[in-house]
């Protein structure tokens, strides 16, 4: 079969890795890909949010299906305009999408359908705002309702900080994905994400996994899209994961089909796990990136008849076998993100980590130019390893990142220490 992948990114180079082990598949495009996905498929110049141009290429080339790997172009329709030329795709339709996209629409759902989360308030006004938030205690936290590129969530730990956040969010500090807040109350406890594929009925269900948002180490210094992950992670137990599937997962795929909006492809549940069990932080309807490259050391079975048959509609039968081994990712990010990096300079050496044992390195923002292999993003490379236990996984990826030779680049050192401390 022939399949189109959209996306560019870590997570998108360890599906492609992991779709071209697959015996199904003839044909790999990816679009548009990345220096890491070229040795997997072929890469094909369109934007992931060319929504058209995606749709025109995948009726010419004749594809069986498009696994849409980022939001964007699920938030620009992708899956509705294939859907129209019966091209089966893995990425819910845009309405499903409000999932992630409009945190006022999944603040609602889960009152609705008494879905574990923080209890909240949505406002369009400031003086209602701050009327609801001074019954509640610090450490207060305040969101802008819309897609504001990771930015969008502040925790005040005073009640003038918490004021000036609302205030400048419905002053249109994010534009219109500002224009409407939530205020939660903060829930206490250990993060982790837990990931289904779904077919708008059933659930497949993945495993737990944890990462590190911030950018230092310590988890000090400003959130970024996360510095590295592991898996599995101590704190989801089996019983949390029953009581995530039995009181998260199950109702939400039943609620989005009770409101005519169906949602198949992956659901990606932030979670709190907190003294009273599991609670919803936030949906997003995607693939994690860095959780996705860490499943995908982890997954044993054929990824690709799962992603058909959620995207045909029929996911009866289906199930993933897991390896036994940890995964463990380190972040190789250019000196200076989250804020402003420079692009291009040069990166050797690769060869040399992939050469130790249960060691892959993905691609998430290069460029090839010759036979060179330049910087091209804020997060540049994903170290991942396997190993017996956590502790052996993480220490493979670091002994691989240290013989990379980027002098432009740096990364965290303790990627893993919660899992650590746990072991010890
Ligand atoms: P979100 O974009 O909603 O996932 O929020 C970003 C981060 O803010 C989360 O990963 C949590 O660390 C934190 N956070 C968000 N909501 C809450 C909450 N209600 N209580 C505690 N921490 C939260």
């Amino acid at each position: 079969m022939k399949i189109l992948l959209i996306g560019a990114g870590g997570r998108e180079h360890a599906l492609a890795w992991k779709i071209d082990q697959s015996p199904l598949v003839d044909t790999l495009y990816c679009a548009p890909g990345n220096p890491g996905m070229a040795a997997h498929g072929t890469c094909v110049d369109i934007k992931d949010s060319d929504v058209e141009a995606l749709a025109t290429f995948a009726k010419e080339k004749t594809v069986d299906l498009v696994v849409v790997g980022p939001e964007a172009p699920l938030a620009a329709g992708i899956a509705d305009r294939l859907a129209r030329d019966g091209i089966p795709c893995f990425g819910p339709s845009r309405k499903a999408a409000q999932i992630e996209t409009s945190k006022a629409y999944l603040k609602d759902l889960c009152a609705e359908f008494e879905i574990p989360t923080a209890h909240y308030g949505t406002f369009t006004q400031a003086d209602a705002a701050k009327k609801f938030l001074a019954r509640m205690t610090a450490p207060y936290v305040i969101k802008a309702s819309g897609l504001a590129a990771g930015k969008g969530v502040v925790i005040a730990e005073t009640i003038e900080e918490a004021h000036d956040a609302i205030d400048a969010m419905l002053g249109g500090q994010f534009g219109s994905a500002s224009s409407q807040i939530v205020i939660e109350e903060f829930m206490k406890g250990e993060e982790a994400s837990f990931f289904v594929i779904t077919d708008g009925t059933r659930a497949v269900k993945m495993i737990g996994s944890q990462d590190h948002k911030r950018a230092f180490d310590g988890d000090t210094g400003p959130n970024t899209g996360g510095m590295g992950a592991y898996s599995p992670a101590p704190v989801f137990t089996p019983e949390v994961e029953q009581l995530t599937m039995e009181r998260i997962i199950e109702p939400t795929i039943k609620a989005m089909r009770a409101r005519g909006t169906p949602y198949v492809g992956v659901l990606y549940a932030g979670l709190m796990v907190t003294e009273d069990g599991p609670k919803l932080i936030e949906y997003n309807a995607r693939f994690g990136d860095p959780e996705c490259q860490i499943m995908m050391r982890r997954m044993q079975s054929d990824i690709v008849p799962v992603l058909l048959a959620a995207a045909r509609g029929d996911l009866s039968g289906k199930s993933f076998s897991w390896s036994e081994e940890a995964a463990a990712l380190v972040v190789y990010a250019a000196k200076g993100y989250p804020g402003a990096y420079e692009k291009g300079s040069e990166i050797r050496n690769i060869g040399a980590a992939e050469a130790i044992p249960g060691v892959e390195v993905f691609h998430a923002g290069t460029k090839a130019k010759g036979v060179h292999l330049l910087s091209n993003g804020g997060r540049v490379l994903n170290i991942t390893a396997t190993g017996k236990d956590g502790r052996e996984a993480v220490e493979r990826a670091y002994e691989a990142i240290r013989l990379i030779d980027w002098p432009d680049g740096y990364f965290r050192t303790d990627i893993g220490w919660r899992m650590l401390a746990r072991d010890a």
